[in-house]
């Protein structure tokens, strides 16, 4: 039988599914961790999740608060003891920063997220009341040409980078170039209600592709746009091979209309021999995508020329990997809990 530490991401964000229905962002983020959903065997103690290899234990609601709400309760929560080996693995934002974090739009959406439904609720949006207001009276496509006058456009391809360096905050790589431009009232649109909110927002989603340095910019993001702007995602184009890979691609997996993926990955395959853990839960937690319909691989700089290329037998892997149905299981064998590429 295989032994609990060598459980693979799939296994672990298994053993959340039916626990924590209402809390599959954090569970994804807990099984990239290396966490396993765990029910202590007191029924008074509280729910948690427990790391496979330090075996901490972490309550629920802890954990929720830390990876649904703000992002700053990641500095003070822990997930491992000290000298875990899953330490490796990081989450951006260990480190205690505090500050207040922007982005043209996302600090607005959190603000709505937070004012609408609260970042502890996992429900669905309750259902909207009628819309009174005369501007629910026109034809839908008019009300999105008007959206489209009043929001800031975005470029096809967007490139989102941090504000500075180690920062929580990001931005567009436009508004950081032309600070002078940025003209953040007109986003205030997205403020106005829940329905102008969700129409207008999926209209700026809808033919981005958003464009990232490092997955730890691609987490920012994804937690920053909030549960809204993660079910409008549609395309991502992403420098990976850094630590940050497994939470960022766990939480890239709740973006379910996520249709096209550009990797750039700086080695030519996916696993070097005797990988080390943080890249065998990166490559796992980005082999668990689900239902693309384009995935492409892309250089990371002028410099590397190493990168995984079409040409590369991995590249064929991951793309047929990622384009299976959403829940079909993966078709690559498990070694002791490593994945057989
Ligand atoms: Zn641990």
């Amino acid at each position: 039988m295989q032994s609990t530490s060598t459980l693979s991401f799939a296994s672990r964000l298994q053993s959340f599914e039916d626990q924590w229905p209402e809390n599959q962002t954090a569970a994804r983020q807990l099984a990239a961790l290396g966490h396993v959903c765990d029910r202590p065997p007191l029924e008074s103690l509280e729910e948690g999740s427990r790391c496979i290899d330090c075996g901490l234990f972490i309550p629920k609601q802890t954990s929720v608060q830390a990876l649904e709400g703000s992002l700053t309760l990641i500095a003070s929560t822990p997930f491992h003891n000290p000298r875990c080996p899953r330490l490796q693995l990081r989450i951006p934002l260990e480190s205690p920063l505090t500050q207040r974090y922007t982005l043209n739009y996302s600090s607005l959406v959190e603000r709505w997220e937070r004012r609408s439904h609260g970042p502890q609720s996992a429900r669905e949006p309750r259902a909207a009341l009628p819309q009174t207001s005369g501007l629910f009276s026109l034809p839908t496509e008019l009300r999105l040409q008007i959206y489209a006058y009043i929001l800031p456009s975005l470029d096809a391809v967007t490139e989102i980078v941090p504000l500075h360096r180690d920062s929580p905050r990001i931005i567009t790589k436009a508004g950081l170039e032309r600070p002078a431009r940025r003209d953040k009232t007109k986003a205030n649109l997205l403020l106005a209600c829940r329905s102008v909110y969700l129409e207008a927002l999926d209209l700026l989603y809808a033919n981005t592709t958003f464009r990232f340095d490092a997955t730890r910019t691609l987490y920012l993001f994804l937690r920053h746009v909030g549960r809204a702007g993660r079910r409008m995602v549609r395309a991502v184009d992403v420098v990976c091979g850094q630590r940050e890979d497994a939470v960022a691609f766990a939480l890239l997996g709740a973006c379910g209309e996520l249709g096209s993926l550009t990797v750039r990955l700086g080695r030519p395959k996916l696993l070097l021999p005797n990988p080390p853990l943080w890249i065998v839960d990166g490559v796992a937690c980005l082999l668990a995508l689900r239902g693309l319909e384009e995935v492409r691989f892309a250089e990371c700089s002028k410099a590397a020329r190493m990168d995984l290329s079409e040409e590369k037998p991995d590249a064929a892997v991951l793309r047929r990997e990622l384009m299976r149905a959403k829940g079909e299981p993966s078709g690559i064998r498990e070694v002791g809990g490593l994945l057989d590429l």
